[in-house]
């Protein structure tokens, strides 16, 4: 009985008519007045006066109340989880009405709507129409999940769900559930949207009725609304006017009484096609959700449900209609807590309408996660959908992330994907990018075909506005007839609605309006890369000209992520040498931590996602988050210690080893327990006067040794001068003023100083400054250009900071130590250490804040005397070069940008490095490089980083380039600490794996997911440069085979075997990613 039905939709297309006449049968307004004729038209469908004698109180004609009932659940955020339906509905309900209200902030609320449909509206479409200011879910009497809604007087997305299309007189009467979350679509913000959230914010019933509808007005309603987009949009063309004149003529046949002619007139003008150049949209249905933003993840698990039995039920009524959904995360929630709806899901994949995309476990941050990580994101999240669905998603969809890395083409061809989707880039503030399909190449050559959906959102409403607005928009015309065109409201809203479905539909092949065709990703990127020959070519980083204070803010999300990838690294390398040394012994360990590891990692993805780890969320995401990372953190560590004692025995020898999971011999100062009695430290050991004991010990490449001290060659020493104090070890020299600057900084035997010019011009290293940090907007994302405009140097002389100056707080052969310390505020502080040991190339500043500021960033300020115009910044298996000038706008607009565990500054023989252990954001300019180290946003979190903080930079100057210094080796053993554990130290002396020649990383050494006892090792090109180096592996190998991301089997490579090492040559590209598969002689047989 819906107006759709009488409408024959899919019926063919008749031959276009003879007559010359736009559109026969349809008459001008008499008046040649388009100004009065075109808000008619509008008033008649949507005015809120007039309601009496138009179209909109006839949708409606009748409404019955519901009779309610409610229950509040116990707690507050996310305690519905602890609840199960049939729990729910047993308990006591009580009475409820229009007008009462519900809260607080995060709790649920249950009701039980009662009702009877009356026989009167046989035949008729019947609707549940609910309102609550909040977010909804409508139940059915047995315990599914029927649909979403979400109603509020801004954000109104869906206050209807269907009940029947067609009413039976005499049904039974009805019982359904609707459980009200008490929190608005985008949260709880009193204000603004990003506003920190009221915790006390009450939802009052406004509607909750049954009504009846009527299904002509219905169509006459969407048909008039295009009619009248078209004719907006379209005067003066001829086209427009001829659709104003359709709508206008409607409009007369109404008022006539004549509502089947009026219904005519519209299809006939739809039926009127384009010409076979009209460009054409591929409509693609999805609803972004946040997993977690201005809510928690809890509320993100029943917005997923909302949106996906929304999606459900209009599937059942418009058989075209097509879902993509993103973040493996997301359905593996729904399958968790809602198994029920998951079925019905899945076998809406099956049929190919609900269709997972991205082939991510979340849509996750595209700058700070480490390549791991992103290898780990698509592994995951492709897994999931293989094991559940079948399915391997083909593109990597990222619409709304803060930038995106120069490796992510190598990234994802590394994981099978060569489709690239995002629309962020436009948001940009200085420059437009200039094409939206274009040929992506990353910093090793990789190529993938990137498409920017040139309406420039994720959700759309499907009008002809945004329709001729993509097309207009679109930077490559001429070179492809195809773009994408997203559309559903997101984030909680439930995606596409009928009404964008019924226009949709009234637009697929419409004159003057491009082509809206359903379409499948597969669809969009199967005709992109038929044209993708006309495509330009963008090289490097897609870097986006805002958000770029995400690199800082909520600084523990960094740290905690950076210290999970690291720990996460080690166990999976430690478990690697014990599954390959002890075969078929180390099943049940094996199987054990792959779980464990599988477990560990899901929840360090979960963070990465694109407003957690940016630190873009509320403030009651965070505690919740770093739960997670130290969770995961926790697992690394047990699976590290339960494999090191497969592999060294359990023991209860006070004796200790020395562990290196890199693959560098290294010979480090390391602080020893107290307890060890040290019998065996040979050679020189400091002991300070708190108890703590310091060795300089040897560890061999990826191995470990007994805990040995060996000598320095020379002693750590410590000179003062006028309150100036010189550290000096066998690698450098550095001389700190009294206010904790460095004023000088020489690699030992060289006479070219980083801060000090041969004219005697002296510059400052370490400088700690303050700058103002007043974004335009959005607080937590943005640290605008002029921040640069007001600094205020903490530690210098008449600085008005009150300064504890520099003193000595260890002098030893291993290790020197000065401390000072400022008063940034009143609430303030920061205290310094800066520590030189025995054979460190570099000099470590670790850094203790009280932070309490308002809308400052601080950052540590190097400026040198180093003469160059670009500066190398670690990133994602490899590094990126960027220009330290601000010639173009383009280079202007990149004053703050992300790098991982290092930046550097060279001349072509000589240069600086500095390295960190958790943070991300840089800036390079002139002869300068800045480190920011913490803000102080107040939206959406006012609490965000008002705490306590502690991390390490450190500042390493080099002879050679940074690839000759080794400066990727210093940042990995910087950031990876050598470890011990207590083991018999009888166990000797051993080494997993050794790299002979430069260049190549082992950055991965980890069991394969498919539990087969094979180890996949991922190695990267960090030099930029071809390279030959040799494996050697110590580890029964039977056989190395090609791999990938994905951990699949490739060729056999040929291997040599020679006293017990398995030696495996290697070419690599510049930066090129590279995974290998052990198989072993005890490994499983291979799947
Ligand atoms: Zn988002």
């Amino acid at each position: 009985m819906r107006g759709s039905q009488t409408w024959p939709r899919h019926a063919a297309r008749p031959p276009k008519p003879p007559s010359r006449m736009a559109d026969p049968g349809v008459q001008a307004s008499i008046h040649k007045n388009a100004k009065t004729t075109l808000p008619r038209i509008y008033n008649y469908i949507a005015s809120s006066r007039f309601q009496d004698v138009n179209l909109v109180k006839r949708l409606y004609p009748d409404s019955r109340p519901v009779t309610l009932s409610h229950w509040a659940l116990p707690g507050g955020e996310g305690a519905w989880q602890q609840w199960s339906f049939d729990q729910i509905v047993a308990q006591d309900f009580s009475p409820a009405g229009i007008g009462d209200s519900f809260g607080p902030t995060w709790t649920t609320h249950w009701f039980k709507l009662e009702f009877s449909i009356p026989d009167e509206w046989a035949g008729s479409e019947v609707r549940l129409r609910w309102g609550s200011n909040s977010e909804a879910t409508v139940w059915s009497a047995d315990g599914r999940v029927l649909q979403g809604l979400s109603t509020g007087d801004a954000i109104s997305r869906r206050t209807d769900y269907p009940l029947t299309r067609n009413h039976e007189a005499g049904a039974p009467p009805s019982l359904y559930y609707v459980e009200m979350a008490a929190n608005k679509l985008f949260g709880a913000g009193p204000g603004d949207q990003i506003d920190p959230p009221d915790p006390n914010m009450y939802f009052t019933l406004s509607r909750a009725e049954i009504a009846q509808l009527d299904s002509t007005v219905y169509k006459l309603t969407r048909d008039l609304e295009v009619l009248h987009q078209l004719a907006q949009e379209l005067i003066p063309d001829q086209r427009g006017y001829q659709a104003l004149y359709t709508a206008n003529q409607m409009v007369n046949s109404i008022i006539a009484g004549n509502e089947s002619g009026a219904s005519d007139l519209a299809d006939e003008y739809f039926r009127k096609g384009n010409g076979q150049r009209a460009h054409t949209l591929a409509v693609i249905g999805n609803c972004h959700i946040d997993s977690a933003w201005l809510w928690p993840y809890s509320e993100t698990k029943r917005k997923v449900a909302r949106s996906f039995s929304s999606q459900l039920k209009l599937m059942e009524d418009y058989p075209e209609h097509l879902f993509v959904a993103s973040q493996a995360q997301q359905w593996a929630w729904c399958k968790q807590y809602y198994p029920e709806l998951f079925e019905r899901v899945k076998a809406q994949v099956t049929a190919g309408k609900f269709l997972p995309v991205g082939g991510t476990w979340v849509e996750m941050d595209g700058n700070i996660p480490s390549g791991e990580s992103f290898v780990r994101q698509f592994l995951h999240g492709q897994t999931f959908y293989q094991k559940e669905f079948g399915v391997t998603c083909k593109e990597f969809w990222l619409p709304d992330t803060f930038g995106y890395s120069a490796q992510i083409p190598a990234m994802m061809q590394h994981m099978g994907l060569t489709r690239f989707l995002t629309q962020k880039m436009s948001w940009s503030l200085v420059n437009k990018f200039p094409h939206h399909n274009f040929i992506w190449e990353g910093i090793d050559g990789s190529t993938v075909l990137a498409h920017f959906p040139p309406g420039d959102s994720y959700s759309m409403f499907v009008t002809v506005e945004e329709a001729l607005r993509t097309v207009n928009n679109l930077q490559d015309k001429g070179r492809a007839g195809i773009s994408a065109f997203l559309f559903g409201y997101g984030d909680g809203g439930g995606g596409p609605t009928q009404e964008m479905l019924e226009r949709r539909h009234r637009l697929q092949d419409t004159d003057g309006c491009p082509k809206m065709q359903m379409s499948t990703p597969d669809d969009l990127f199967g005709q992109l890369e038929a044209e993708q020959h006309n495509f330009c070519r963008w090289v490097g980083e897609l870097y986006l000209e805002l958000h770029n204070g995400t690199y800082t803010t909520q600084a523990a999300m960094k740290r905690l992520c950076r210290e999970a990838e690291f720990r996460l690294r080690d166990a999976e390398f430690l478990l690697s040498v014990g599954v390959g040394q002890l075969g078929s012994a180390a099943d049940q360990l094996l199987s054990e931590s792959l779980a464990e590891l599988d477990t560990a990692w899901k929840k360090v993805l979960l963070n990465q996602f694109h407003d957690v780890l940016p630190g873009s969320g509320i403030g009651i995401i965070y505690p919740q988050a770093e739960q997670y990372y130290q969770e995961a953190i926790d697992t690394a560590l047990s699976v590290w210690t339960k494999a090191g004692d497969a592999i060294f025995g359990t023991s209860s020898s006070t004796e200790q080893v020395v562990m290196n999971s890199l693959q560098w011999p290294r010979k480090e100062v390391v602080k020893i327990s107290g307890e060890y009695s040290g019998k065996d430290l040979l050679g020189v050991v400091q002991r300070t006067e708190a108890g703590e004991q310091y060795a300089l010990v040897d560890a061999p490449p990826m191995g470990s040794s007994p805990v040995l001290a060996s000598t320095p060659s020379r002693d750590v020493t410590i000179t003062e001068a006028d309150g100036f104090f010189t550290l000096e070890n066998e690698m450098l020299k550095a001389t700190v003023n009294p206010w904790g600057q460095v004023v000088s900084l020489l690699v030992a035997g060289d006479d070219r100083d980083v801060f000090l010019k041969a004219d005697g011009t002296q510059l400052l290293g370490n400088q700690l400054v303050l700058y103002d940090d007043e974004p335009l907007y959005w607080d937590a994302w943005d640290v605008m250009d002029y921040h640069l405009e007001t600094p205020k140097v903490l530690n210098a002389e008449g600085s008005g900071f009150a300064v504890t100056p520099v003193a000595v707080v260890e002098s030893g052969s291993l290790v020197a130590r000065l401390r000072w310390s400022v008063e940034i505020s009143p609430a303030s502080t920061l205290s310094q250490e800066i520590e030189l040991s025995s054979e460190s190339p570099f000099l470590v500043f670790s850094t203790y804040v009280s932070w309490h500021e308002n809308r400052k960033i601080m950052k540590a300020l190097f400026d040198t005397n180093i003469h160059t115009n670009k500066a190398s910044f670690d990133i994602q298996f490899g590094h990126l070069e960027r220009p330290t000038h601000m010639n173009t706008s383009w280079d202007s607009a990149r004053y703050e940008v992300c790098g991982h565990k290092w930046a550097d500054l060279s001349e072509p023989d000589w240069g600086m490095a500095v390295l960190n252990d958790s943070k991300y954001g840089w800036m390079a300019r002139a002869h300068s490089l800045a480190l920011s180290l913490l803000r102080s946003p107040k939206a959406p979190d006012d609490l965000a980083d008002m705490k306590d903080h502690f991390f390490k930079y450190a500042l390493m100057p080099h002879t050679g380039t940074l690839q000759e210094a080794q400066v990727v080796r210093r940042a990995y053993e910087f950031n990876n600490p050598l470890r011990l554990r207590h083991a018999p130290t009888s166990s000797g002396s051993w080494s997993a794996l050794e790299v002979e020649g430069a260049g190549a990383v082992v950055h991965t050494v980890k069991a394969t997911e498919d539990g087969s006892g094979d180890v996949l090792l991922r190695l990267f090109e960090s030099h930029g440069a071809k390279t030959k180096v040799t494996l050697r592996i110590k580890l029964p190998v039977l056989a190395v085979k090609e791999s990938d991301g994905m951990e699949g089997i490739g060729p056999e490579l040929s291997i040599t075997q020679e006293d017990e090492a398995t030696s495996v040559p290697l070419s690599l590209t510049p930066f090129q990613i590279l995974a290998l598969r052990l198989s072993f002689s005890e490994s499983k047989k291979e799947n």
